[in-house]
């Protein structure tokens, strides 16, 4: 080899070693982005939570037998052991908001679904509302009589169809166009409800006096930092010419948005429209940087001034809890992937 041969020789080793180099570090830098996104998006956040109520309303422990609150404390223990099963395994918030309001809808004791209270002429019509804190999507229907689970419909509303909220006969359309089976309204008797219309009736009292909600709803938070909540309800015993409560209605009975936290709540649903509730909560968080607890004791503050009862529970993305009401009671539970788990009644 000449000295001609030897320098080429070193030049195209040196080239290939500088190759070499840079194809390692694209390499590594390529690995280190794949690392970071996988952790950012692909792999599941550590911590979930979940909230639930049953409506808030005048309850008083010597009220109740304790045989009722323990039907009661069972179901709610039952929504929280499934919702809680189904972040556990990576399911979505809005998965475990539709399956735990769903059991609560099923079940008799709750005025949702099956328990719903009647109207003014003894039939039931009902309301139910979605939203999901990462897209702002919102799903919602409304006056609803043949719909045995509404808040599946709701989250149709707001993944099949390009509307946020349906309404009466068009709202059973759509749900029976994406495959739902209608149920005669008389599926919605349950003695309970219906004894109390006649109370209402025979003391010609207002559903404006009505003094408890049994409205149920359902806030989670999933592993991949996602927010979402879901109300459904009969609305009010005795309720008139098609009225409509807060349930149904976004920034009213429901409210998501991963920026602050998700909102559901159950009360005297005329003030609650009039206070934008669960929107005005988020933006206390947003704006006035309140805590989710700060901001929902503000907002009740806010109904009691205005003399209405009810209560509100929300969750924020650390899956802090808050559960405040105004009346003597409201059925209500959480539960959090660290395995803190509360279920209450009474104040
Ligand atoms: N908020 C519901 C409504 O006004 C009633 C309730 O929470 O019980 O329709």
């Amino acid at each position: 080899m000449n000295l001609s041969e030897v320098e080429l020789s070193v030049s195209i080793n040196f080239s290939l070693t500088i190759l070499e180099k840079l194809h390692m570090k694209r390499a590594v830098i390529c690995f280190v982005i794949l690392l970071i996104s996988s952790v950012l998006w692909g792999q599941p956040a550590k911590q979930y939570a979940m909230v639930i109520h049953g409506g808030a309303g005048v309850m008083e422990r010597e009220n109740m037998t304790s045989e009722v609150q323990d039907e009661y404390i069972a179901v709610m223990n039952r929504v929280l052991q499934v919702g809680d099963s189904v972040l556990a395994h990576g399911g979505t918030c809005m998965d475990a908001v539709e399956k735990s309001i769903m059991i609560m809808e099923d079940s008799p004791l709750f005025n949702a679904g099956k328990g719903a209270v009647f109207t003014h002429d003894g039939i039931v019509e009902l309301d139910a509302s979605v939203m999901e804190g990462k897209s702002l999507k919102a799903g919602a229907i409304a006056s609803v009589r043949d719909i045995k689970n509404p808040v599946s419909v709701a989250r149709a509303v707001m993944e099949k169809s390009e509307h946020v909220m349906l309404n009466g006969l068009g709202a059973s359309q759509f749900a029976k166009d994406q495959g739902f089976e209608p149920v005669d309204n008389s599926y919605f008797y349950t003695e309970k409800r219906f004894k109390s219309l006649q109370e209402f009736l025979k003391k010609e009292r207002e559903a404006t006096t009505n003094d408890k909600h049994g409205t149920v709803g359902c806030v989670a938070l999933d592993r991949y930092g996602n927010i979402a909540a879901g109300t459904s309800t009969g609305g009010m015993t005795n309720k008139k010419y098609g009225r409509i409560g807060d349930s149904p209605i976004i920034g009213a009975g429901t409210y998501a948005n991963n920026k602050t936290g998700g909102f559901s709540c159950t009360g005297h649903g005329e003030y609650y429209i009039r206070l934008g509730f669960s929107r005005d909560i988020s933006a206390l968080m947003e704006y006035k940087k309140l805590s989710v607890t700060e901001a929902c004791r503000e907002e009740i503050g806010k109904l009691t001034e205005m003399g209405g009862t009810g209560g509100v529970i929300g969750l924020d993305k650390e899956g802090n809890i808050a559960m405040e009401f105004n009346t003597s009671g409201m059925f209500r539970g959480y539960i959090k992937s660290n395995g803190e788990k509360e279920v209450a009644i009474f104040k």
